[in-house]
Formats: structure tokens, C-alpha cells, sequence
């Protein structure tokens, strides 16, 4: 497997003017921005998922925690792991009292394998979220800081071919 160290000597020729390169914590982190530039009120960080997956060049506040909020709300990469953010362990719909107009009459909940709780997995209102799993990420970001699902976390690396 490639160091961090290694990954970073082959990037730093190719680092573009007034950026920094700015090291993951491990090969599997997602949330760390690779490159970031100014510093202090003006410090940006460069999204690596929209930087890698043709989304565009997304440069984020790191100051104001626009950054934070674009990778855990918009990616549901947890800031406390840099990974994904555990989902629910179980799915569940129940009605919902007196709903009001545009409300929805059932909610679809979701179960937190930290806190065990049955959590909405939607808002109230009757419309589709611009990001549907938003409601499970805040709660995520809330409750289970670095815990996660047993087992989740095996990622599978197979051996340098000899
Ligand atoms: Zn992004
Ligand atoms: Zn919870």
C-alpha cells in the first residue's frame, strides 16, 4: 500500500501555484481536502469527492465551517472518522399525529445503532429534500461521533501481487 508520505512526493510536483498540499490522515480518508490555499479568515480547502468525480473544482471555507458542513451534509463524510457516516441499522414508517397541510401523514424513521433511538429519516414537510439523507446526517453528526457499526469499518485489501 502507498504511505502518505509517498502519496505526497508524487503530488507535490504537480501542486498548483498558491496551493498547499495537505496530507489525509489515511489512505481511506475522504474528508480532508488534498489541497487547500490562503490561511487564517481566508483559508480554503478543495473538495476531493466533487474534485475527483467531475462535480467541479468546490473550494470551501475552512474558517467559517462551510467546508465541515458541504462534506458532512452534501457528502455524509463525517468529520469525527473521515468516513462515510454509519447508516441506520433498521427502517421503519409510522404514522404521524394530526399531520398538518403539505405534511406528511406517515414519517420514515430510521434506527441509530449508538443511541438505539428510532430516528425521522425525512422533515415533516410533504416535499422531496435536495438531499434526502440530510436529516439522517445531522443526526449522525450529533450522536455517533467516532462509533460506528461493528464490522463496518473491515475494508478488504488484498495483498501486492508478487
Ligand atoms: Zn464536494
Ligand atoms: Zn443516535
Amino acid at each position: 500500500m502507498f504511505s502518505i508520505n509517498l502519496i505526497s512526493r508524487i503530488l507535490l510536483p504537480f501542486s498548483p501555484s498558491g496551493c498547499t498540499i495537505n496530507p489525509p490522515r489515511d489512505v481511506f480518508d475522504l474528508y480532508t481536502p488534498r489541497l487547500v490555499r490562503g490561511s487564517g479568515h481566508i483559508k480554503v480547502g478543495l473538495c476531493p469527492l466533487c474534485a475527483c468525480t467531475g462535480t467541479g473544482k468546490v473550494w470551501l471555507s475552512m474558517k467559517f465551517s462551510a467546508y465541515n458542513y458541504h462534506m458532512q451534509y452534501f457528502h455524509g463524510i463525517a468529520a469525527s472518522t473521515a468516513r462515510p457516516f454509519s447508516p441506520p441499522t433498521a427502517f421503519r414508517t409510522t404514522p404521524r399525529q394530526r399531520p398538518g397541510k403539505l405534511e406528511r401523514t406517515h414519517m420514515l424513521e430510521g434506527r441509530c445503532h449508538r443511541c438505539t433511538r428510532w430516528v425521522p429519516a425525512q422533515g415533516v414537510k410533504d416535499a422531496d429534500a435536495k438531499v434526502k439523507e440530510l436529516f439522517w446526517w445531522k443526526h449522525a453528526a450529533t450522536c455517533h461521533g467516532t462509533s460506528t457499526i461493528p464490522g463496518e469499518r473491515n475494508i478488504f485489501i488484498s495483498d501486492p501481487a508478487d
